[in-house]
């Protein structure tokens, strides 16, 4: 196959990144924007010796689990890669490409796969924005979203992940800067005033929060424009965020308060957090407590456990364990995430939940060699990339009762449950939570348990669990059908 040459393709699977793979004379080809069941007329645009990559020039049958994307600007976006596929087939999409890693990456013959948890609503499921303000060709104010891997703007004021409230006061900001003549940002200049409008929600409480990311030290007549953002129901706090560096990064350093008392407060569960604009959030309250409920409910806590929490952020898991154990641990490599650990367990009067700044593959180490640290359950939620060689070897070590690994990258959780089972864990469940629909990503929580700790608890549990998986079986057998998976 060559370059430019046109074939045509029936679409027979979906990538990881959730392109289209189908062949054209046995030769593989991964096809953005395709849909499983698709026939496609597609143009080669790079050539490789087993694959290729092509771009869709016609549409012959379209799939039945394709729909129109709800977004106008879904494709140059590249925010959401799946919103041209119905939320089911999004679902099945997802709870295979978590299957898949464990058998093809983790090699496992039989996966205790629970039915993939979907969202009530695929949309308007995103608590924060950061909308960029630049001008068109015609030097029009625009507010939107960087097109796919590019730094030029697409105007859209109300993205569909988002909550309403983001067109209303993206258009009140651009208004006051279009009346008093105030410039956007300019990245290859350096010039100009505005750069960014970062709004949050809290889901819970329905406090809102804008803060105004500006290239100066301070925004003209913004008196004016908090009366405005008043008007809307909800405005708690607002201020401006000063970032006069040249450089990709958003966030500058120094806030300037200008309304509110610097935060917006919100809950997950019934435990309470306080949002700055520079603090940490999980950016889908709702799913995020299905998910970590279920990692609550698989750490199988009693009140008399110590749990470590490793990569705690701002410890959102570990205040939902220390509701149910007796000491909790928490360990994060970003200080200020830590500190808002430290002031959320005070503001909920958690006083059974320690944190610890640093690496997880050194300060887990050094506890257990140095000062004999032990564990019930240990909790993981690392970032992608999974976790380090010493941290899996330090909690085998250890050898908890129960490992509970939360994550946002099956190819990486495969790999380190691999790891684990080898050691003697036994995958006890592995239930696929969907975060954040209209995207590929997926997020995962395994238990993993000790096979080498019986008690006559365990055992009872154990009892228990199969009896669980027996009727689960038939439940996902359904869902499965019902999914066409
Ligand atoms: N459960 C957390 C989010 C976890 S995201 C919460 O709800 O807040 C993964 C976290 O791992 C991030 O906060 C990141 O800063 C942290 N991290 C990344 N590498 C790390 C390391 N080597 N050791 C400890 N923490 C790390």
């Amino acid at each position: 196959m060559q370059k430019n040459e046109i074939v045509t393709v029936t679409i027979e699977d979906l990538s990881q990144n959730g392109e289209g793979i189908g062949k054209a004379d046995g030769y593989t080809l991964f096809i953005k924007g395709a849909v499983i069941g698709d026939q496609v007329r597609a143009r080669i645009i790079k050539a490789k010796k087993t694959y290729g990559y092509a771009r869709i020039e016609e549409l012959l049958e379209p799939s039945r689990h394709r729909v129109t994307p709800a977004c106008s600007i879904a494709g140059p976006c590249g925010g959401c890669q799946l919103q041209n596929m119905s939320y089911e087939a999004q679902l099945a999409f997802k709870q295979k490409k978590v299957e898949d890693s464990f058998t093809r990456l983790g090699h496992f013959t039989e996966v205790p796969i629970l039915p993939i948890r979907g969202m009530k609503d695929p949309f308007r499921y995103r608590n924060k924005a950061q909308i960029p303000v630049s001008r068109d060709k015609n030097g029009r104010l625009i507010a939107g979203f960087y097109a796919g891997r590019t730094h030029s703007v697409i105007p859209q004021e109300d993205c569909l992940l988002g909550v309403p409230e983001n067109a209303a006061i993206t258009r009140m900001v651009l208004a006051h800067m279009e009346q008093y003549h105030i410039p956007p940002y300019e990245e290859e200049t350096g010039t100009g005033l505005l750069r960014h409008i970062l709004i949050r929600k809290g889901f819970a409480t329905g406090e809102l929060m804008v803060c105004l990311i500006i290239n100066g030290d301070r925004f003209p007549k913004m008196e004016e424009l908090t009366r405005q953002l008043l008007t809307i129901p909800g405005m708690t706090d607002i201020s401006l965020n000063l970032n006069k560096e040249r450089n990709n990064v958003i966030l500058g350093h120094t806030i300037c308060q200008i309304y509110g008392q610097g935060y917006i407060t919100d809950y997950i569960g019934n435990v309470a957090y306080h949002i700055s604009p520079l603090s940490f959030y999980q950016v889908n309250p709702i799913q995020t407590e299905v998910l970590y409920s279920t990692a609550l409910d698989y750490a199988g806590l009693t009140g008399q456990e110590t749990v470590w929490d490793l990569y705690c952020g701002i410890g959102t898991i570990s205040l939902f364990l220390a509701q149910k154990a007796k000491q909790v641990y928490g360990v994060e490599i970003v200080e200020a995430a830590i500190q808002d650990a430290r002031d959320n367990a005070e503001l909920n009067q958690l006083h059974n939940a320690e944190f610890f700044v640093g690496k997880a593959e050194e300060v887990l180490p050094r506890k257990y060699q140095e000062e004999h640290i032990q564990a019930d359950v240990i909790v993981v939620d690392p970032p992608r990339k999974g976790c380090e060689r010493a941290v899996l070897d330090t909690m085998i070590q250890m050898a908890p009762k129960r490992i509970v690994y939360v994550s946002c990258d099956p190819a990486t959780l495969a790999r380190d449950v691999r790891v684990l089972v080898d050691a003697g864990y036994q995958l006890e469940k592995v239930k696929p939570v969907d975060m954040f629909g209209g995207t590929y990503h997926v997020e995962t929580v395994c238990l993993l348990s000790n096979r080498k700790c019986k008690p006559d608890s365990y055992v009872k549990w154990k009892l228990d669990m199969e009896d669980y998986y027996r009727i689960k079986d038939t439940e996902a057998n359904k869902e499965r059908s019902r999914l066409g998976v």
